[in-house]
């Protein structure tokens, strides 16, 4: 999995490092969310980062990992190679699945994974090399 995400990063090393990418900003500016009780540190705006089966498919999110630098995903887990990620508003992400709200305290470089919506989230750290920083190879 961090495999998958060290790979999308170099490929989308562009796209992530800026904030406000024109074309996503544009995508993300029509629509807003308004939830009277928003469980996550970071606006409803915010990009993240789902599996194609969890943006498309509808599948579950069980596996949520918050990285060192602040980055969101959320992740089907249902295979080792979940394919080219796909950018969705973190608001989307939440309002689909409102028991997401267990892990929005989960701090910078953890992970957590359920085996099903309903279960307990196990969380742990993840170590600080896993987010890799190939920018000094
Ligand atoms: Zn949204």
């Amino acid at each position: 999995m961090d495999a998958w995400w060290l790979a999308f990063r170099q490929l989308y090393a562009y796209t992530v490092s800026t904030p406000f990418n024109p074309i996503l900003y544009a995508d993300m500016a029509e629509h807003t969310h308004h939830f009277a009780n928003w469980p996550f540190p970071d606006d409803a705006d915010t990009i993240s980062y789902c599996t194609g089966k969890v943006a498309h498919e509808n599948f579950p999110v069980l596996r949520v990992t918050h990285d060192h630098d602040g980055d969101w995903q959320f992740l089907d887990a249902t295979t080792d190679d979940p394919g080219e990620p796909v950018l969705v508003c973190l608001g989307c992400v939440f309002e689909r699945d409102a028991t997401l709200s267990d892990i929005a305290d989960l701090p910078r470089g953890w992970c957590a994974y359920r085996s099903a919506i309903g279960e307990d989230w196990e969380c742990w750290e993840k170590p600080l090399e896993a987010d890799g920083d190939d920018e000094h190879e």
